[in-house]
Order: structure tokens, then C-alpha cells, then sequence
């Protein structure tokens, strides 16, 4: 992405919004590349059961450290420093390292190697739980820095104010920001919900993460960061520093808070994405109209039987307590591919990401579905709560027609599908003649219509959702809605963008449904911005020929119209 910023300026994506100058310097990091070598001097003459001892403590070490962090964090950090606790002491973890000691591997390297492990594990799982990627590789370099006896890594206290680089910040580095002489954070990676983006809104920090060419800032470098647009000026000219010196000494309005609108009142819905009950509880505290997807897969993944419908009620019944009063869009099954779920009989493939997942596996047999529609339909009663189902990864209007025709005779009243295919954004009227809602899954979308892997990290460029035919077909599932007068939203990773927000509001997208920490950021970005602002941004970026040109051109218009 850098090659195409203009000279002097860097794009990430605003995660807390706010406006800063200041010279930039890099975290310290003093952690070793870890590395699954040959065994240490000190690791050779011990034996397996030696080097698990040490592994163990090392991860040991490491959640002292952070529950000890914890007991003095602002209290956004708590729960991070709680978790990642918990992450450095996950039996699964030892039991991990403890395969890869006994293969003659040193504790160092059974460490990352369990990581990694533990790692490809979550990304499987998707939005937050990928996003821990982050915490478990921090809670590495910490234990391979414990082993080495070597320092850990910190940040700079240089006696004037900065903004903080780094690859990316752990709790433990964001724990401490509060008493820093910190005034903005930018990473080269992260995402809505890393940790940088939630500790930075709660302490009222600008930030910007998934900054390509930011780690290649010179130390030093002054830089203007718009944690709102995610733009970064290099070295600004006078003029540039001026403006924002202005912006700066101007009274700053009051938050938005409550249902996301545009400037000129258009509403949109902003609605929170969980994945399990304690998601829910987090979920709930936030200033989210809903649940816009509940992604189910959590209750089937990791057992080796199914679960009855007692116990899905009732799982399902405390999610919808938790959001009394507010909407729950719950998705089924979406089994299969990067999800497998040990006790279905799904075939082995060689392509499993094309092959019987989501929806399909109702083909197999059709009970699990009957089950779950039934589980939710009685929480449903047992609450009086307004549940929307949905099915993933629909393809065809027949298969949204027998998916419809199961869940109303389940009882459940207002039933969508999700749009992930593009064979489903292509015939989407079709659908909504059927159904009452749909949901675009842009990270599904993406991935099938680049025929781009998703769980490949190399293919992030073509699995951006600012390439403008992903754009097109979002707005051909948009015209088509509108047509149908249903209601039309994006549950993807997408819709966490507070830019491409805009962008998706403009195509005519009624609500956007994402991790909750970054719900503020795209609520502040709405209210800045029109709708007729929306409909034209929207259009330039769908006019561009690449994803970098859309969100570059989509900027531009943004902060011309909203300047700052
Ligand atoms: C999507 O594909 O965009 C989506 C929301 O579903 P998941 O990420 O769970 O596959
Ligand atoms: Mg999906």
C-alpha cells in the first residue's frame, strides 16, 4: 500500500479519533527473535522434562507479570492483562510445548511453536479471537525474553510528548500508557479491536493501526496523525501544522453517543458482532442497537458432541437477557472449512473452502439445523425478545427458500440470509423476495469472489474490502434491497472501518455490525459526514481501479468535506 500514498503521507485506519502533532519514536524492543532451532547450551544436557519445567515457568513468569500489571492498570486494561494471564497459563499451552520439548526441541522453541499452534487455532475462529493473535505473540516474546534472561520491551520516556510506533502494542505495552508522555499511537499492524484500538479510545488517545511503512518511520520524524480519517502527514509544512494547531485550539463538540446517524440525521444501525455468552456480557455494556451477529459456531466447536436443545436454549436465552429490549441477529451453524466440528461427518476434501460449509452442512443432516431453529425459538418465547435468524454462506434462492420455510416453522418470524457468495449479491432480489433481511459477509465475500483464500496472509491485498468490485457487488445487494424495501447490513469486518463505514452507508447499507470496540470510531466518522457526502464518496471509490485508489480517493473527498 505504500508504493501508491502520496510522498509524506502514510494511511492506516483511524481506530480513536483526534488530532495530533508530535515527533514520532518507536517502542523498545528489546525481545529476541524467537526461533525453533537447534537446543541451547543450557537446554541441551536436560532433559524433556527439564525444558518443560522451564518452559512452564517461563509462561508462568509472564502471567505474574501481568496480573501484576494489571492490579495497577486504568481499567480498559484490567480485563486485556486478565486475559492474557489466562492465555500464558492455558493447560493447552503447556501440553503444547510439552509435545515439542519431548521431540528434542528447547523450551524457547516449544514455546513459539505452541503458539503458533494455539495461533493458527484462533485465526480459524475469526474476528476477536484472531485478533488475540497479537496477545499470544506478546505473551511469547515475553517467555522467550524470561528463558534468555534478556529485558523486555518498553516504552520511551524521553521527557516531551510523542506519538508511539510500534508493529503492533500488547496489553502489557498499552497497560502503562496512561502515565506516559504518549499523545498518539500508530502500529504498522492490528486491527478495530486489538487492544491498541480499545486502550487508545479509553484513554482518549488519537491512534491508527494497520499502518503499512509505519515501523520505517525515522525516530524523530514529526508526524500529524487524524485518528479519525487513519491519514498520517510526514514532516507537514508550516501550513499543515497551522491548521492543525487551529483545529486544536477549537472547543471540541460533545461525543456522539447513541443510534448511528449521518450528520443530517439519516440513521444507520450500529450493532455489535459476539461470538459466545461473555462476548454477549462485554457486548452489552457498549452503545450498540443490537446484536447484528451472533456467530454460533462457538457452541459446537471444540466437543466432541453435539449440543442438545436444552442446552442451546439456554445458552441462547442468556444472550438474549443481555440484550434485553434490543434486536439479536443470530446466525446458524456456519460449520465446515476453517471451522470443523469433530463429531459431524463432513468428507474430506481438497478444498474445503468450496466444498460442504456453512448452510450446506443442513444437507447432510438436516436435524442439526431443525435443532438449533427450535433452541432459539424457545429462548425466543422464554424472553420476548426480537430474534432475527439468519443462515450463512447461502448461494442460491432455493437454498434460501428451504432455509426460510425451516425457521418459520420453527416459529421464528423474521428470518435473513447472509450474502458471502457472489452468486448470492448477483441474485439478491431473488432472495429478498423471500426472506426478510439480508446480511453481506464481506470477509466471505471477498474471499470467493477474488477466489482468495482468506486464511492466507499473503492474499491480504486482494482480500481488502476497499477493491472496488467488492464495492460493486455490495451495491448491487443494496440496489437490490432498496428495490425490495428490506433492510440491508454488513456484518463483515468491513463495517469497522470508519471510512469504508461511510463508503457503505452511501451504497445504501441500513446497519453495520461489528467487534464492539470500534463501534465509537464509526459513530464519530457517520456524524461528520452527510448522507449526499456518503452517495459521493462512495461513488469515487467505486469509480477507482484499485483498493488503494478507492480508500486514497474516498479520503480525500471525506476530509474536503469534513475538514479538520
Ligand atoms: C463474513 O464472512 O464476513 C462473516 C461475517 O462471517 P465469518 O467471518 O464468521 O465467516
Ligand atoms: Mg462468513
Amino acid at each position: 500500500m505504500t508504493a501508491d500514498v502520496g510522498a509524506g503521507e502514510l494511511l492506516g485506519r483511524g481506530v480513536s479519533a483526534g488530532l495530533v502533532c508530535a515527533p514520532v519514536l518507536h517502542l523498545v524492543s528489546t525481545a529476541p527473535e524467537a526461533g525453533a532451532g537447534a537446543p541451547e547450551s543450557s537446554d541441551q544436557a536436560a532433559t524433556p522434562e527439564e525444558r518443560l519445567a522451564r518452559a512452564v515457568s517461563a509462561l508462568d513468569a509472564v502471567a505474574q507479570d501481568m496480573q501484576q500489571r494489571a492490579a495497577a492498570a486504568p481499567p480498559a486494561a484490567v480485563e486485556v492483562l486478565e486475559m492474557t494471564a489466562q492465555l500464558a497459563r492455558d493447560p493447552a499451552l503447556a501440553s503444547a510445548a510439552a509435545v515439542h520439548v519431548d521431540r528434542g526441541l528447547t523450551a524457547e522453541a516449544a514455546v513459539e511453536l505452541a503458539v503458533e499452534e494455539f495461533c493458527t487455532q484462533l485465526a480459524g475462529l475469526g474476528g476477536y479471537l484472531a485478533e488475540r493473535d497479537a496477545d499470544l505473540h506478546d505473551v511469547r516474546d515475553r517467555a522467550v525474553a524470561h528463558l534468555r534472561g534478556v529485558a523486555q520491551p518498553s516504552v520511551p520516556a524521553p521527557g516531551y510528548p510523542f506519538v508511539l510506533v510500534a508493529r503492533d502494542l500488547s496489553p502489557a505495552d498499552t497497560a502503562t500508557l496512561g502515565d506516559s508522555e504518549v499523545v498518539g499511537i500508530l502500529t504498522e499492524e492490528g486491527g478495530p479491536t486489538s487492544h491498541t484500538a480499545i486502550l487508545a479510545r479509553s484513554l482518549g488517545l488519537p491512534a491508527i493501526v494497520g499502518c503499512p511503512g509505519a515501523t520505517a518511520l525515522a525516530e524523530g520524524a514529526t508526524v500529524v496523525l487524524d485518528g479519525a480519517t487513519g491519514r498520517v502527514d510526514v514532516e507537514p509544512d508550516e501550513a499543515r501544522r497551522d491548521e492543525v494547531r487551529r483545529a486544536l485550539d477549537a472547543p471540541a463538540g460533545p461525543a456522539a453517543t447513541g443510534p448511528g446517524r449521518t450528520r443530517d440525521g439519516h440513521h444507520v444501525g450500529l450493532l455489535a458482532n459476539i461470538g459466545t455468552v461473555a462476548d454477549a456480557e462485554r457486548a452489552s455494556g457498549y452503545d450498540a442497537e443490537g446484536v447484528g451477529l451472533f456467530r454460533t459456531e462457538f457452541l459446537f466447536l471444540n466437543r466432541a458432541d453435539r449440543p442438545g436443545v436444552d442446552e442451546q436454549t439456554a445458552i441462547y436465552t442468556q444472550v438474549l437477557e443481555l440484550f434485553a429490549g434490543r434486536p439479536v441477529t443470530v446466525r446458524t451453524l456456519d460449520a465446515g472449512s476453517d471451522k470443523p466440528i469433530a463429531y459431524l461427518p463432513l468428507p474430506r476434501e481438497d478444498n474445503p473452502a468450496l466444498g460442504v460449509r456453512g448452510y450446506r452442512v443442513a444437507a447432510l443432516d438436516r436435524s442439526h439445523l431443525v435443532d438449533q431453529l427450535t433452541a432459539l425459538a424457545r429462548a425466543q418465547r422464554a424472553t420476548g425478545a426480537r430474534v432475527r435468524v439468519m443462515a450463512p454462506m447461502i448461494s442460491t434462492a432455493e437454498e434460501a427458500a428451504a432455509f426460510a420455510e425451516t425457521a418459520r416453522a420453527a416459529g421464528l418470524d423474521e428470518v435473513g440470509v447472509m450474502i458471502e457468495v457472489p452468486a448470492a449479491a448477483l441474485r439478491a432480489a431473488d432472495l429478498l423476495d423471500l426472506v426478510d433481511f439480508v446480511s453481506i459477509g464481506t470477509n466471505d465475500l471477498a474471499q470467493y469472489t477474488f477466489a482468495a483464500d482468506r486464511m492466507v496472509s499473503g492474499l491480504g491485498d486482494l482480500l481488502d474490502p476497499w477493491q472496488p468490485a467488492l464495492l460493486d457487488l455490495v451495491a448491487a445487494v443494496t440496489s437490490a434491497a432498496q428495490a425490495a424495501g428490506k433492510p440491508v447490513g454488513v456484518c463483515g469486518e468491513a463495517a469497522s472501518d470508519p471510512l469504508l463505514a461511510a463508503v457503505l452507508t452511501g451504497l445504501g447499507v441500513t446497519s453495520l455490525s461489528m467487534a464492539p470496540p470500534a463501534l465509537q470510531a464509526v459513530r464519530d466518522q457517520l456524524t461528520r459526514l452527510s448522507l449526499t457526502m456518503c452517495r459521493e464518496i462512495a461513488s469515487t471509490a467505486r469509480s477507482a481501479t484499485s483498493a488503494v485508489a478507492a480508500r486514497r480517493a474516498a479520503l480525500d473527498l471525506a476530509t474536503s468535506a469534513a475538514p479538520v
